[in-house]
């Protein structure tokens, strides 16, 4: 039976957390009275930071129910790295696998028994895909599908509408481990681990309770992240629009040659400042891109910890105090 670790991130969720809670671990213990999930098997709730009463309800929780585990990070350090801190604390636990959930359990937690299937059957990774998009807002419905479009024409390998419901065997958390990248990507990076993997169907409902903590500015940070951590092709892109520039320049020198031989040469000064205005803004427009890129470059290079641990609560008790995360571990990035 294998040991099964939830993991699931937190950002001042207090309206969602005792329900939650309560739903999960239920689950988990119908799991192990199914004898699909060995009885030391764990929920880790990680406290990204909220400013809310998140932690001390999770402190709470932990004392009446051994099933519940938790993470505090320091400080607000956004979902993917929340997660990932997540992550590497269950595999330090020893689980066999760990199912990634968010705590307004929009993703559907019944089909957790069949992500354990699939791991039984030989899965390292196993993705959670929507089936439907009904329950979304038009515009999110239209920018996610469009951007999963985007990003395919990119060349970046990622699941089509799979978010971060998924799960991972040890042997994937091993490899996810060696991915040393601040600006973390998790559904670009988790299909590049390889491995056997498969797909678990199922219908996204709404957020129970509380709001979204991805507000649109979040969400476009995170969507920019995905295509430069991923996919250089932008910068092409620019290249090829410059060479495309000089030859469209080149056709109209010669225009404005000919017409000047042929004596129907206009004084043509509006048409002067539009491609001097036009040439300008695509120059701008390729730094900004090139610029994106050597920002990312630049807080790859400092390899600053992804997170800091401030404490872990497993089996009811504090695990651990001050644990920083993956990048400060040869203790050269205590910047
Ligand atoms: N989350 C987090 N840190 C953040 C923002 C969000 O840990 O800075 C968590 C949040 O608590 C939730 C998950 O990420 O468990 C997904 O967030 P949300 O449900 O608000 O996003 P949406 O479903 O609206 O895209
Ligand atoms: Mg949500």
């Amino acid at each position: 039976m294998p040991k099964v670790y939830f993991v699931i991130p937190c950002y001042n969720e207090e309206e969602v957390l005792n329900e939650t809670m309560k739903r999960l671990s239920r689950k988990l213990q119908q799991l192990i009275a199914d004898g699909k999930a060995a009885e030391d098997s764990r929920m880790l709730f990680v406290d990204d930071g909220s400013k809310d009463k998140t932690w001390s309800i999770i402190q709470e929780k932990s004392g009446e129910n051994k099933y519940i585990g938790g993470v505090k990070l320091s400080r607000n350090r956004g979902h993917q790295n929340a997660l990932f801190s997540g992550l590497m604390t269950a595999k330090e636990h020893g689980c066999d696998c760990v199912i990634s959930l968010d705590a307004d359990l929009q993703d559907d937690i019944e089909v957790i028994d069949q992500f354990i299937e699939k791991y039984m059957e030989g899965c390292e990774v196993v993705y959670g895909v929507r089936n439907s998009r009904k329950k979304d807002t038009f515009f999110k419905r239209t920018t996610a599908q469009g951007y999963y479009k985007f990003m395919k024409a990119l060349g970046v390998d990622i699941v089509y509408n799979h978010a971060d419901y998924r799960l991972l065997g040890s042997k994937a958390l091993d490899a996810l481990s060696e991915y040393r990248e601040v600006n973390l990507f998790l559904r670009g990076i988790v299909p590049l681990i390889g491995y056997r993997s498969d797909y678990v169907y199922y219908e996204r409902s709404e957020r129970f309770a509380g709001e979204s903590k991805y507000p649109l500015k979040k969400m476009i940070r995170f969507a920019i992240d995905g295509i430069t951590s991923f996919s250089v092709k932008p910068l092409k892109l620019i290249s090829n629009l410059g060479i495309l520039m000089c030859v469209f320049s080149l056709i109209g020198f010669i225009y404005a040659l000919v017409s000047y031989f042929m004596g129907v040469a206009q004084s043509g000064w509006p048409s002067i400042i539009c491609s001097i205005w036009f040439i300008g803004g695509l120059q701008m427009l390729g730094i900004g891109i090139v610029g994106s890129y050597v920002g990312r470059i630049y807080s790859e290079v400092k390899q600053r910890p992804r997170y800091r641990i401030e404490k872990t609560i497993i089996n009811g008790e504090p695990d651990k105090e001050e644990e920083a995360g993956e990048n400060d571990k040869d203790g050269k990035n205590a910047s």
